[in-house]
């Protein structure tokens, strides 16, 4: 017969893979937490509407990458690209303003995008994001940083730099964009064909194109922090100061744009200098949008989060060759067929006691048992046979070498443990 594919761009995560995962997974749940930001979770798939508002019309997002379908009822969904929107969405819905005037979120879970796939680049991707709404104050932008920061420290993943921005408001912006466009215009048959239209209809998404030539068109383009008005010129200052008073290192880089239409003032990207992202370098990267909750039809409430790309952060953490797959304590083989049952009972109780116990299902020779005992990297190993379930003594056996413990049978689970704990246990293979 022949095989079904997975969907191009959509990956499993296999057991092996997954521990890396789930340590992140982890370390950021018990690191926000600390932060006092509490998880939501949304549905994967919306109203189509609420990203064509949010995230913008013009952007590749939207425009080219969603997967958008009609539903049985007519309904145009799509499955959330990004987890910006979604939670505004929920938290004007659920009316949280009225219960509170700050409010911290995260979330973790898949996006999807229909990209052109390569290393670090999926069409099903994850992110761990966290939104601060209710705090138009710089100190709620760092507080943002420093936990991913934090994050980053905690993963052993120092090498990434944080790189901000000011994208102004509603008061400098426009200006801006008037000088950039001008200063575009004069370059238009140097663009790629995307910022040609992006030039007539989001000029600012030209500063971000990956094209070369685009690039270093961009690199001479009129400076946006240079003609921030006075209010924005000062918050980022801010900004920057409260980033000192952490001791958190910072480059302004005036071309993050970030890909999203609903920015305001701050914004930032956590860029990796690994070779193993080739051109998915870009780890992370938020910042401020005063004006989506309103824009959603939602109170006139300031709002800064930020989205990490969990696969990224995998990528990276695999390289770093930690191993984060706890390793099976311990192995019990039954010698003979008369040992089966007591030998199974025996993994069940040690299992219910808490110890990571593997053994063969398929049950077969002691030898081919043993086989499967190495395979498992089992820490320590306890073959049963008539005599030990005679007498209840039996010997645990350290599968890194070295001398038989002997062990009554009743009391396994704590000599295992202390074993174990021994600054002479054998180490995780
Ligand atoms: P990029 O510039 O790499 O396309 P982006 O600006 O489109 O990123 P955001 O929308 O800001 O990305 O998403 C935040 C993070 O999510 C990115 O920094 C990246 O780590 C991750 N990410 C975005 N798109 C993908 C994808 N298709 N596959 C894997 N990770 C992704
Ligand atoms: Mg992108």
């Amino acid at each position: 017969m022949s095989k079904v594919s997975g969907v191009k761009g959509m990956n499993d995560i296999l057991p092996g893979d997954v521990e890396v995962w789930q340590h992140v997974e982890r370390t950021a749940r018990e690191l926000f937490g600390r932060f006092g930001y509490g998880e939501v979770r949304t549905p994967m798939v919306e109203d189509t509407a609420l990203f064509v508002r949010s995230v913008g019309e013009t952007t590749d997002i939207v425009g080219k990458e969603m997967y958008t379908f009609e539903d049985k009822g007519g309904r145009s969904l799509s499955l959330r690209p990004e987890g910006t929107a979604p939670a505004a969405r929920a938290y004007i819905e659920h009316s949280i303003l009225n219960q509170e005037p700050i409010t911290r979120w995260f979330y973790m879970g898949p996006m999807f995008r229909y990209e052109r796939m390569k290393t670090g680049r999926y069409r099903q991707f994850h992110q761990i994001g966290a939104e601060g709404y209710g705090s138009k104050e710089p100190a709620q932008d760092v507080e943002m940083m420093d936990m991913v920061v934090q994050l980053l420290q905690k993963l052993g993943l120092t090498d990434v730099s944080l790189n901000i921005n000011s994208l102004g408001d509603d008061a400098c912006r426009p200006g801006y964009q008037n000088r950039l466009v001008e200063y575009l215009r004069a370059h238009s048959s140097e663009l790629c064909a995307d910022c040609q239209v992006r030039l007539e209809k989001n000029p600012l998404r030209v500063l971000d194109c990956k094209n070369e030539r685009c690039q270093q068109i961009a690199n001479a383009a009129p400076n946006i922090t240079e003609s921030l008005c006075e209010p924005c010129r000062a918050h980022f200052a801010e900004v920057q100061r409260k980033l000192d008073v952490l001791g958190i290192k910072y480059v302004v880089n005036s071309r993050i744009m970030r890909g999203l239409d609903y920015y305001t003032r701050t914004t930032f990207e956590f860029i990796a200098s690994h070779p193993a992202l080739g051109t998915a370098s870009t780890v992370g990267g938020g910042g401020r949008y005063d004006k989506l909750v309103k824009s959603l039809g939602g109170p006139d409430v300031p709002a800064v989060g930020f989205g990490l790309g969990l696969d990224r952060l995998c990528l990276l953490l695999k390289e770093s060759g930690q191993q984060f797959s706890p390793p099976v304590d311990l192995f019990i083989a039954a010698a003979d067929e008369g040992s089966a049952d007591v030998a199974f009972g025996l993994v069940s109780r040690m299992r219910r006691e808490g110890l990571r116990v593997e053994f063969d299902t398929r049950g077969g020779s002691l030898k081919s048992q043993m086989k499967r005992a190495d395979k498992t990297g089992a820490r320590f190993t306890l073959v049963l046979g008539q005599n030990e379930r005679e007498s209840g003594q039996a010997q645990l056996k350290p599968m890194a070498g070295g001398d038989a413990i002997p062990v009554r049978l009743e009391d396994l689970a704590s000599t295992v443990r202390e074993a174990l704990a021994r600054p002479s246990a054998p180490p995780a293979s």
